[in-house]
């Protein structure tokens, strides 16, 4: 009973019976040599072995789940993405799921590991949430790595004269100490790093400066890995990282610095997928997972390829709510795989409604207001505008949506009625999921509406080409998708503007938006559906290795901080065991 039980515990009770990897694998068909196994309950899986032999199987159908406008806690996006696999394997459908990985620092901190909830959840939770695989140990080696090589190079060049220089080998980069772009990574929220000094003790210590440590979800290396479509468009993409800039203004590569490669030889074996399983025992794909505010928020290219050729079904996710998440996976994701989803799940909690609505806003670690466990029919009915307007963000990719209203058990009735009743006077497929209390039992209804929509043909359109300007293009997502009457540039942005449109790669790259996902509009305060307000773009990041165009309209902080009550404080392991307790 989730209701009596906490997260951590229903998860220790699953994994009691849990199947073994070697299980899942003959259930999907895997070959022998295609299944790593990393112990019994975690493996990876040779994406390169199995897209070839199974290169002539058409691929299943394809579903992402996204949300509405979210409170700060969550509308359970990941529950639901797990419930929903869990509820097309109580329909004896084939079908894996195909998620992020968790970063340390929210694990560690007050979000938890997105590894779902109550019923709907996957395991082993443990592995899961503490590394899994060390994909993300690999990131963080393969970035640090590159910080090594600027750092050492700029100590030789300042210590040595051209002619040392040379006599290694090296020809001076002469690279500029004030305009290093990147920063060392660590895989918590550590904010006491955000600013800091290197390179003090003297000559031998390196060449003092300014410099800065970024979460590692947050690294260009975790952002190539989720688009990346195989080892070599991977090399690639890593090659073109710009690290710092010389005093000249020319911009200095991974390549510049001869790393790219022994940064890519750190990551040969994350390329490959993991796979875990959900407490029903369905097969769950775990692979890369930048932040979705800031970066593309998706899990990889290549889990959900290889998903696609395993199963019937693939669900995967997309981070955050519809107009940030939803649009990357439309624009930016699907444009690079050549992938198109067949159906969209748009997750609402009647939580989230009543905010929209006009509700106080509930915050993370604090008790939630009073007002969410007493019916108000009055906000509910408001809130759906903000529903409705991310389902038409999903019509407008030409993908069949439907609606998932997250059930609460503390719902009322009356409530979640309204919301069905709403939808259906908008000829909006709705479904009410009960997979948090009663796991794949709770999803049918969900999993019978996601079939049939999957049975409707799609008519999927990208919302811009890669040929309209780019200003164009950030002004089509912030009317179309945000619904802003326009978009006002600040003068860093315009600057950055002109560079990338005189450059003919640049040019051509994807917009990757950063913004709030906590409301429609730039400002996190204004809930439903904002009218009246000007997308404001401070600035235009390039992230040349990823491939993307980078917006800046909102505050963007690549290394969150630790609070006064962080998860840490109730973790612990059993010492008779070796089993961890108290991950949420
Ligand atoms: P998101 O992916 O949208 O950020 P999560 O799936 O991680 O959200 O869920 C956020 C939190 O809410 C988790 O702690 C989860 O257990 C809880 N939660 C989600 N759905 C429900 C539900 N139907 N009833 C109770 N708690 C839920």
């Amino acid at each position: 009973d989730p209701t009596k039980m906490k997260d951590w515990e229903i998860a220790a009770e699953a994994e009691k019976h849990m199947k073994t990897v070697y299980q899942l694998a003959e259930e999907l068909g895997l070959e022998q040599e295609e299944l790593l196994p990393y112990g019994h309950y975690v493996a990876k899986i040779d994406y390169k072995k199995v897209l070839e032999r199974l290169k002539d199987r058409p691929n299943g159908k394809y579903i992402d789940v996204t949300a509405i406008t979210p409170t700060p806690l969550g509308e359970g996006k990941s529950t639901t993405s797990i419930g929903l696999v869990e509820g097309l394997g109580k329909r004896k459908q084939n079908v894996i799921g195909a998620l992020r990985q968790p970063s340390g620092g929210p694990t560690m901190n007050i979000k938890g590991s997105a590894a779902g909830g109550g019923l709907a959840q996957i395991i082993p939770l443990d592995k899961f949430s503490l590394g899994l695989t060390g994909d993300i140990n690999a990131i963080m080696n393969a970035h640090n790595l590159a910080m090594v090589a600027l750092t050492a190079r700029m100590q030789h060049e300042f210590n040595y004269d051209d002619e040392t220089l040379a006599k290694r080998g090296l020809k001076r980069l002469d690279i500029d100490p004030k305009r290093v772009e990147m920063g060392w990574v660590i895989d918590f929220c550590a904010q006491a790093l955000r600013h800091i000094v290197i390179g003090l003790g003297g000559k031998k210590d390196g060449y003092p400066m300014e410099s800065k440590f970024w979460i590692a979800v947050a690294s260009e290396v975790m952002a190539i890995l989720a688009v990346a479509r195989d080892l070599k468009d991977f090399r690639e993409r890593i090659g073109k990282i710009v690290i710092a800039f010389d005093r000249s203004g020319k911009p200095i590569t991974t390549e510049d610095l001869e790393v790219a490669g022994a940064m890519c030889a750190w990551m040969v074996d994350a390329i490959n997928p993991n796979m875990i399983q959900t407490i029903e025992g369905q097969p769950v794909l775990i692979h890369a997972g930048p932040f979705a505010n800031i970066a593309i928020g998706q899990s990889s290219i290549i889990a959900d390829y290889v998903g696609l050729k395993l199963a019937d079904y693939v669900v995967t996710e997309s981070g955050f709510a519809a107009d940030i998440g939803y649009e990357k996976f439309w624009n930016i994701k699907c444009r690079l795989s050549g992938l198109t989803p067949d159906c969209v799940v748009v997750v609402a909690t009647i939580r989230a409604l009543k905010c929209h609505g006009g509700a106080p806003i509930p915050l993370p670690g604090r008790p939630i207001p009073k007002e969410y466990f007493e019916e108000n029919l009055e906000w509910v009915e408001k809130g759906c505008e903000n529903l409705l307007h991310c389902v038409n963000i999903v019509k407008k990719s030409g993908v069949t949506p439907v609606v998932c209203i997250n059930a609460f058990y503390t719902d009322s009735k009356a409530e979640i009625e309204l919301v069905k009743k709403i939808c259906e006077e908008h000829g909006i497929r709705a479904a009410v999921s009960e997979h948090w209390l009663k796991g794949g039992e709770g999803a049918l209804e969900l999993a019978d509406a996601v079939m049939d929509a999957c049975n409707e043909p799609t008519n999927f359109r990208f919302l811009y080409e890669l040929d309209e300007p780019v200003k164009d293009r950030i002004e089509k997502i912030a009317k179309e998708v945000y619904g802003a009457d326009g978009v006002i540039y600040l003068p860093d942005a315009e600057a950055k503007i002109k560079l990338i449109e005189a450059d003919e790669e640049l040019r051509r790259m994807p917009i990757c938006m950063v913004k709030t996902h906590l409301s429609l509009s730039d400002n996190p305060a204004l809930k439903g559906v904002p009218k009246g307000w000007q997308l404001r773009v401070r600035d235009v990041l390039i992230y040349r290795g990823s491939g993307f165009i980078v917006p800046v309209a909102g505050d963007i902080s690549l290394m969150p901080g630790t609070g006064s009550d962080p998860a840490y404080r109730r973790i612990d392991v059993d010492v008779e065991t070796g089993k961890v307790k108290g991950l949420f």
